[in-house]
């Protein structure tokens, strides 16, 4: 069968690869994983013989016919759908307990279905995901570092991330044109810990890193978050011309913390 190099179908080939995503999740005694991109079932199989429940969330219709043949035990469940479609929160509320999370990720889309997963946190226990070298290098960059961004920030705000091994090109079928990275990321969101909302807050991070050679102050200015962001970045112990790459996360935090008690301020004044 051809694969769909659209649909990033890049096959797991190493047995020991597949050995290791499915330990880095720990105990799946009775729990539910939700694997993302089943493709040919080389994770599922794994899975299935330790997880109480596999729900295998595959979008082309031409693999997810075969696996449905192929896994024909109830312990296995085929859905056949976009993943950024998938509703995390009825399955965990099916399953009765935070899911486990795996994937050799469709790199198409892996910023999406990072941001899909950070939004579900409050369903999810552990993911162990496989994506292109580079974005792991931007997971889990710290501030400061050539590779650290918007994506650090976003998924570093919903818990501890973690590289756990590199794999070459020839660990697949058709080999992609970059190394890989396995990561696993536990969900333990700081929003509470840091002191911020975390709708608001995410919205003020994205805005803080639009344009990457800007300062945070002009960043800000521009998005209209703020027309005088200096005094909240001076309170927060930050140079007025800091770039939000070189910002920590509870620096942004602090930030922010002062900037929503202003525009709160300034609300009530108005009103
Ligand atoms: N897990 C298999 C393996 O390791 O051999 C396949 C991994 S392959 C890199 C990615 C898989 O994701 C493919 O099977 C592809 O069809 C599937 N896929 C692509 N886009 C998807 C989407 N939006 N939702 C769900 N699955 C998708």
């Amino acid at each position: 069968m051809p694969t769909r190099s659209k649909l990033g179908q890049n096959f797991l080939r190493d047995s020991r690869a597949v050995g290791r995503i499915v330990t880095a999740l720990g105990d799946l005694d009775g729990h539910t994983v939700v694997e993302i991109g089943p493709g040919r079932g080389a994770i599922t199989g794994a899975l299935a013989a330790k997880a109480a429940h596999v729900v295998a969330v595959e979008f082309d219709r031409e693999l997810a016919a075969p696996l449905r043949s192929q896994f024909p035990s109830e312990r296995v469940s085929i859905v056949e759908q976009d993943v950024l479609e998938f509703d995390f929160a009825a399955a965990r509320a099916q399953a009765g307990a935070r899911l486990r999370v795996a994937g050799n990720l469709p790199y198409y889309i892996t910023s999406p279905i990072l941001r899909k997963l950070a939004a579900s946190h409050a369903s999810l226990d552990t993911a162990v995901l496989m994506v292109q070298r580079e974005v792991g290098d931007r997971v889990t960059a710290s501030p400061g570092s050539r590779d650290y961004g918007l994506l650090s920030v976003l998924v570093q705000a919903h818990g501890p991330v973690e590289p756990l091994f590199t794999l070459p090109p020839e660990a697949f079928t058709p080999p992609p044109q970059v190394h890989s990275t396995v990561l696993r990321w536990r969900f333990a969101p700081r929003f509470q810990e840091l002191g911020v909302e975390e709708s608001g807050f995410l919205r003020f991070v994205g805005r803080a890193f639009a344009q990457k050679r800007k300062t945070l102050a002009n960043n800000l200015r521009a998005a209209g978050v703020a027309p005088a962001p200096a005094l909240a970045m001076r309170q927060a112990g930050i140079d007025a011309q800091a770039r939000a790459e070189s910002l920590s996360i509870e620096l942004l935090a602090a930030v922010w913390r002062t900037l929503s008690a202003e525009l709160a301020g300034k609300k009530g004044e108005s009103s």
